[in-house]
């Protein structure tokens, strides 16, 4: 039973970030009426990271898949499913370290603003806990296949249309910030990766929808267009 469900800038599946905290993105838990009372979060404003555990919604009833092959191996290995943080488990559970920014309590309302988010818009959060460093932060742990963060691989430019749509929107200089670090990434799937195209990608964000082409290790932004205008 979901105790909340999250906000995020990622309205689909393509472009979210494969893990928290590699891109500064930012979401609200909005709790349900049963769990949305302060004094269930009293002390944790003293953390500045939670754990958030959540159902990977979207994939339920799509099954689960004994092996994987993580995007981080460019899709050429595969992997026991209990080996890889893939969506496609079991259970669907899905973990995540987010920085705690501040909790906002209005109107008897309690709503926790987080950073660093790797989740769909509206995904069920089934419980929260505080990061614990002297336990969650194991020194000599071995990362396995995905021992490193993934270095940022593209370079991000942005072409004047996407410029002059930017300025134009409230809020445009945070959103230009999350397009870069977000593009910067390379989500695109490992096999478009190696082949050349002149394709364009595209990915919604908040109520934005984005496009980009790549060429040369060089993204360039082509637009930035809000939904439905
Ligand atoms: N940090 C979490 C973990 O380790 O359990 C999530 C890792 S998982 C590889 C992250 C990816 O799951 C995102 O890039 C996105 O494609 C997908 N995702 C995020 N929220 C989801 C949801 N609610 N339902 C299905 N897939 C989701």
């Amino acid at each position: 039973m979901p105790i909340a469900y999250i906000r995020t800038p990622f309205p689909e599946k393509f472009g979210i970030p494969r893990q928290p905290g590699l891109v500064d993105a930012s979401g609200v838990v909005e709790m349900q009426p049963d769990f949305d009372k302060p004094e269930l979060f009293d002390g944790l404003e003293t953390f500045s990271h939670i754990w958030i555990s959540f159902i990977f919604h979207q994939c339920i009833g799509q099954g689960w898949r004994r092996r994987v092959r993580p995007p981080r191996l460019g899709g050429n290995q595969s992997m026991g499913v209990f080996a890889t943080r893939s969506p496609f488990r079991p259970n669907h559970l899905g973990l995540s370290v987010v920085r705690l920014e501040r909790i906002a309590v209005a109107q008897g309302r309690v709503r926790l603003h987080v950073r660093g988010v790797d989740l769909l818009d509206g995904t069920p959060v089934v419980d929260i806990k505080p990061y614990l460093p002297y336990v969650d932060r194991v020194e000599d742990a071995a990362g396995g296949f995905a021992f490193e963060r993934p270095e940022s691989r593209l370079e991000v430019v942005f072409a004047l249309s996407a410029e002059n749509q930017l300025r134009q929107l409230p809020g445009g200089k945070t959103l230009k910030s999350l397009i870069e670090q977000l593009v910067a990434l390379d989500p695109r799937p490992a096999y478009q990766k190696t082949t050349a195209t002149d394709r364009s990608y595209g990915m919604h964000l908040e109520n934005c929808n984005i496009r980009w082409r790549v060429e040369a290790g060089r993204a360039t932004v082509i637009a930035v267009e809000v939904m439905g205008q």
